[in-house]
């Protein structure tokens, strides 16, 4: 690897298709990053099972229309290296032996579990999904990262990540760089409730067509101190001009002063807030139907890039084994 180029390791838990809020915390970042440093993009099968073991089908199915969504949005497999968890066992062999490392505790009280636990609607947990952290630790140390690109509710898991590869390296070898966090931008869902997600119903999909896309964002919530078009409003507290602020920069000005004198009303604002979406969307969607014809040309991509993380993994594991004096 060229040393002036930093290991990168992104990805997604593949239970679905990605959306919008996918798009502009990370996927627009991954194809910036591609362009200069040693980029490795995983797709967690094997988390995904952690809350959606009784649906594998779901699970293979994504990986494909995940895949299908990253080549959508210019994510090039020459330049990054896609890869499947599942077809990786070093990182299996590297998640137990962290798990000797963490107490039970300590996962317990990392934030995001407990709140996806909760937002989950979980009693008692399972030993997968409490220690989902230390199998991404073992994906960060597999690839030997140094530069995690995070949203925030994952600094925790790349804080344990951090905790890992030190106390590996303290107890045994310095084998594993101490992985740094990139953080991203987030985009909220269109019910005005926190970050967007499928699961919430608040989210559009990279590959919704123009009419969705119009149809979520007239169901937006907006400013409830606009009742009438006259009333001024507060664009700042308003979901849908957070999306003319993402994605349609040269009238974003405008916009807030229309809305700020009661001068706009907010279909019109949200029908040009869609317009912009769809001009993002676009090529995109271009992209896609493209690849959606090959499905045999992708299949192959991913292996390739599975092969390649795979040797990575396998020349990490012999240095672990090494440093462990478990090379027998
Ligand atoms: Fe929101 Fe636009 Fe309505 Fe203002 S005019 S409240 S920014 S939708």
């Amino acid at each position: 690897m060229n040393p002036n180029k930093e290991r990168i390791l992104t990805g997604d838990r593949t239970t679905g298709q990605l959306h919008l809020g996918h798009y502009v915390g990370s996927l627009r970042s991954r194809v910036e990053l591609q362009e200069v440093h040693d980029t490795y993009i995983l797709l967690a099968d094997v988390q995904a099972l952690t809350t959606h073991y009784e649906q594998p089908e779901l699970i293979a199915n994504s990986v494909h229309q995940v895949t299908l969504d990253y080549l959508a949005v210019g994510i090039d497999p020459d330049k990054s290296t896609l890869f499947i968890q599942s077809m990786i066992p070093e990182i299996a062999e590297l998640t137990v032996i962290f798990s000797m490392f963490v107490t039970v505790n300590a996962l317990r009280h990392n934030p995001t579990i407990k709140t996806e636990a909760r937002d989950r609607g979980y009693t008692d947990l399972y030993y997968g999904f409490l220690g989902y952290p230390v199998s991404q630790a073992a994906d960060i140390a597999c690839c030997k990262t140094t530069l995690i690109p995070a949203g925030e509710d994952q600094i925790p898991h790349v804080e344990t990540a951090r905790k890992l590869v030190r106390r590996f390296n303290e107890l045994y070898a310095p084998v594993f760089p101490e992985p740094r966090i990139l953080t991203g931008a987030r985009l909220g869902g269109l019910d005005g409730v926190g970050k967007m997600s499928k699961s919430m119903g608040n989210a559009i999909s990279l590959n919704a067509d123009p009419q969705d896309v119009q149809a979520k964002l007239t169901k937006a919530k907006t400013d409830p101190a606009r009742i009438r078009r006259s009333d001024p409003g507060h664009p700042d507290i308003c979901p849908v001009y957070a999306y003319h602020q993402l994605f349609r920069s040269a009238d974003t000005e405008e916009i807030h002063t229309a809305c700020s004198q009661g001068k706009i009303g907010c279909t019109d604002c949200k029908r040009l807030a869609g317009d912009a979406v769809n001009e993002l969307l676009a090529p995109f969607r271009e992209r896609r139907g493209y690849y959606e014809q090959r499905k045999s040309q992708v299949k192959e991509l991913l292996m390739e890039g599975t092969r390649k993380a795979r040797r990575t993994a396998k020349e990490t594991m012999l240095e672990v084994r090494e440093a462990m004096g478990i090379r027998y």
